[in-house]
Order: C-alpha cells, then sequence, then structure tokens
C-alpha cells in the first residue's frame, strides 16, 4: 500500500481488490462521520447503513491501511488480560458484559463475512496457545479454567496432543480455544469496505480529517478537498490515530509487532504442521506467532519493526527461530514481511471516550482488534440509533489519560526487541 511492500506484506498481495473510492471533495452531509478506514470505523458504516442512518468514513489512506490490513489473523477471543480480571478492574456489570461481547466476537466476524460473501480465507477451526516451559503451563491452566468456568469451549492440551496438533515438541501444553479462528485480515477490511457501500454508506479514501470545528449541534470536519458535515461523529483511527482530538495518542503506547511469509510448502508439510488449520502463538513475553494462508504459506511473527537494522535482526531470527521449532524448515526463506503498529493501553484494556459533545469512540485493542474492532463498531452503530443507552455499554465513559514515559517505552519496546532477537540468533 502507498508503494510500501513492508506495510502490508503477503495480505496486499493476496486480497482482494478494494472496492473503488475517492478523495472527499467539496461540502458533503451526513448523519454520522466515521474517521478512520479499519475494521471499526467500517462495521459501524455497515451496521450504521442498515440501519438506515447516512453514514460518511473518511479515510487518510486507503482501507486497511492501520493495523487493519497488516495483523497475523487470529480472531481471538477475549483479551489479553486474564477473563476473571476483567471484573475486577472494571467492576461487574461492565467486566461480565465486555466478556459476553468479546467471547462471542469471532461468532459475529465469521457470520459477518458469511453474511455478506467476504472472500477472506475465514478457517473457523480455533487457535492455539501454546505453552512454553512450566510456567507458560500454569499460565494456560489458569485461563482454561477462568474460561471454562464460562461455559467456554476451551481445552486445555497434553504435550502429546499438542506436539500433533502443532506438528513440533517445541511446547509443553497448548490451549485450544474452539471459539476462534483465522482470516486474511486485509481481505476483511476490503469485504468489510464493500459491503457497506453496497448497504449504503459512502467512503472516501485519502481524505485525512485535519480540522474539526463545531457547526450547531454537530460537526464540520475538514480534509484537504473537502469538508463533511455531520450530527455525530465517530473517532475510529486506533493506534493509527493523527487527528485533531491529539491527545488519542498519548493514551496508547506502540508495540511494533512484524509478520515474515514463506513461500507456499508442499502438502507434506502443510500435513504436518499445524494439520488442522488453527492460529497459534506462545505464552513468552516476546511471543512468537504462526499461522497458515490458504495456500500453504507459514505466516510466522513476533515484536519489532522491520526498519533500520531491525529488518536484518528480525528476519534473521525468524529465520532461525522457525528451524527451532520446525526443524524441516531449517533454509526455507521468506517471500514477504510486513510490521504494523499495536496500540497498548496501561491496563492493557480497551477504552470508550466521549471526546467531545458528539463525538465518540474506541480505542486501544490492545493487539486483539479483529473481533473488538467488528464488535465496537457495530455496538457503535447501535449507540447512535439510541438502539443501547451509555449505561448499557461494554466499557465505561472515561476521559483519555496519557501514558507516562510514552516515547520511552515504546523505545523499550522496539529496541528491547531487537536486542533479544539479536541475543537469540547469536547463540
Ligand atoms: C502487526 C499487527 C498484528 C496484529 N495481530 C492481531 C491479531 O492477530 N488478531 C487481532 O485480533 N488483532 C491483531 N492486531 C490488532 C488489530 O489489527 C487492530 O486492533 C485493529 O486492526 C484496529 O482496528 P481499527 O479499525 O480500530 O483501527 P485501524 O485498523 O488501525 O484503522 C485506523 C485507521 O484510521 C486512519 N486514520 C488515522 N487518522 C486519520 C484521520 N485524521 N483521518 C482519516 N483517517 C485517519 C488510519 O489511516 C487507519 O487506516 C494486530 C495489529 C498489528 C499492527
Amino acid at each position: 500500500m502507498r508503494n510500501d511492500p513492508l506495510s502490508h506484506g503477503l495480505w496486499e498481495k493476496t486480497a482482494p481488490p478494494a472496492p473503488a473510492t475517492r478523495p472527499l471533495e467539496g461540502a458533503a452531509r451526513s448523519d454520522v462521520a466515521i474517521v478512520g478506514g479499519g475494521y471499526t470505523g467500517l462495521s459501524a458504516a455497515l451496521h450504521l447503513a442498515e440501519a438506515g442512518i447516512s453514514a460518511t468514513l473518511l479515510e487518510a489512506e486507503d482501507v486497511g491501511f492501520g493495523g487493519s490490513g497488516r495483523n497475523v489473523g487470529l480472531v481471538n477471543a477475549g483479551m489479553w488480560v486474564m477473563p476473571d480480571d476483567l471484573p475486577a478492574i472494571l467492576g461487574a456489570k461492565h467486566g461480565e458484559r465486555l466478556l459476553t461481547l468479546l467471547g462471542d466476537a469471532p461468532s459475529v466476524v465469521f457470520d459477518l463475512a458469511e453474511r455478506h460473501g467476504i472472500d477472506c480465507e475465514a478457517v473457523r477451526a480455533g487457535t492455539l496457545h501454546c505453552a512454553v516451559g512450566q510456567a507458560g503451563v500454569r499460565q494456560l491452566e489458569e485461563r482454561t479454567r477462568q474460561w471454562a468456568a464460562r461455559g467456554a469451549p476451551v481445552r486445555l492440551l497434553d504435550a502429546e496432543e499438542t506436539a500433533a496438533r502443532i506438528g513440533s515438541r517445541a511446547y509443553a501444553a497448548a490451549l485450544l480455544d474452539a471459539r476462534a479462528g483465522t482470516i486474511q485480515p486485509l481481505a476483511y477490511a476490503r469485504g468489510l469496505a464493500s459491503a457497506a457501500i453496497r448497504a449504503g454508506a459512502s467512503l472516501h479514501t485519502a481524505s485525512r480529517v485535519v480540522r474539526a470545528e463545531a457547526d450547531g449541534a454537530g460537526w464540520r470536519l475538514h480534509t484537504d478537498k473537502g469538508s463533511l458535515t455531520a450530527a455525530t461523529v465517530i473517532v475510529a483511527t486506533n493506534a493509527y490515530t493523527k487527528t485533531p482530538w491529539a491527545e488519542l495518542r498519548e493514551e496508547l503506547v506502540h508495540l511494533p509487532y512484524f509478520n515474515f511469509a514463506t513461500p507456499p510448502l508442499s502438502a507434506a508439510l502443510r500435513a504436518k504442521i499445524l494439520p488442522g488449520l488453527q492460529g497459534a502463538w506462545d505464552t513468552k513475553q516476546i511471543l512468537t506467532s504462526f499461522r497458515w494462508d490458504r495456500t500453504g504459506r507459514l505466516v510466522f511473527g513476533s515484536v519489532g519493526a522491520l526498519n533500520g537494522t531491525g529488518l536484518a535482526v528480525h528476519r534473521a531470527w525468524a529465520q532461525r527461530a522457525i528451524g527451532r521449532i520446525f526443524p524441516e524448515l531449517k533454509g526455507t526463506g521468506f517471500e514477504a514481511g510486513w510490521y504494523g503498529q499495536i496500540g497498548m493501553t496501561n491496563d492493557h484494556l480497551p477504552r470508550f471516550h466521549r471526546l467531545a459533545d458528539n463525538v465518540i469512540g474506541f480505542s486501544g485493542y490492545n493487539g486483539r482488534g479483529i473481533g473488538p474492532g467488528t464488535v465496537f463498531g457495530q455496538t457503535l452503530a447501535k449507540f447512535v440509533t439510541g438502539g443501547i443507552a451509555e449505561a448499557d455499554l461494554p466499557l465505561p465513559v472515561t476521559e483519555v489519560a496519557a501514558q507516562s514515559f510514552r516515547s520511552a517505552r515504546e523505545g523499550f519496546y522496539r529496541f528491547g526487541a531487537e536486542a533479544a532477537h539479536l541475543a537469540r540468533t547469536l547463540v
């Protein structure tokens, strides 16, 4: 996208084309203005249009330019935070509501893809969270216990079953979550965009909102070439935010994450590695993730930015690490590499904000955004149309709070991951 092979990599090569869109020009009017064309904004646009509300989405670059076109494609249920911790942090009302909403989120994603005929390589075979060492096993035992107590279809696999399902003896156990699965992330974003347009929403790309001014009870948003007046504004810019609501950036610490994709591998390897097509990641702090794409490329990722020295360091690490987990892949090269920024909040939970009168949005998905972005977009549409009240939202309304030492922590993530990967490549 924008001629950068390291921005969307494999996903851009294999996604169906985006729907034709144009920049906003002249003065436009809409009931709702949506800023940001990732899952949150696109899902809001689709659900508003389906409810008969005029919705216009403005995207600074292209559909899926942010996290939505760059991620691993793991459609997870829930957050990183342990299930029981959500009610403890948010209070019972919001905590339980959020758990239910996010636990069901993969269903919403897979159902939407099916209902709108979105060709996004959807595989609903579950995910495998893989335990590294005994500390990893204990962590997954507790996570399994907490989800199972809530009736979720989760199971902790022993070392033998884990080895058979992963195709590697690198892990001591794995949590199989049957609710989850994988998608081709950019294809899903583009498919949501097409569905939103078919439902009657307007979408403008290359239309960065650079200024916002109050207009009666509503707002007028300005781009380079046009303006959009709307009663309500949804800000859905997350980790890629660069809007007049500049405080949103201060709330998020950027954690870079990269992926490399092998060339299509043989049928024999595909039958051995992840034969059930689950998406997988491990319990390490600097974690590793892997999954198949439709044509048998293994997508292998971890924390780090593919720029500066990071590109060579992380590529060398990925080549060693893939061979350690799957010895038969030693020496297999990569045909694509790309990375993006994950927006982390200080408690690893998302936020709902009222940024000004009639300006609302969710933010801070902490690397879990496919399900959450989709259901939060749907929730915003229901909220705007009066289908739910503020008191019924899955999160309390909070003020935007800047994180202290944000730049230092971003440097720590970036260079810490680089140092760790360099060290592991050298041993
Ligand atoms: C490398 C990586 C791996 C990840 N892996 C996973 C995963 O496996 N599973 C998972 O669930 N989640 C994952 N995530 C997280 C997930 O991708 C995000 O949480 C999700 O895509 C956020 O969607 P969004 O719509 O809220 O924001 P985004 O998709 O980031 O979209 C925001 C958009 O706002 C636009 N924008 C910004 N400012 C303006 C402006 N002024 N005017 C107009 N437009 C503007 C940006 O250009 C951008 O396109 C990952 C993220 C990354 C980066």
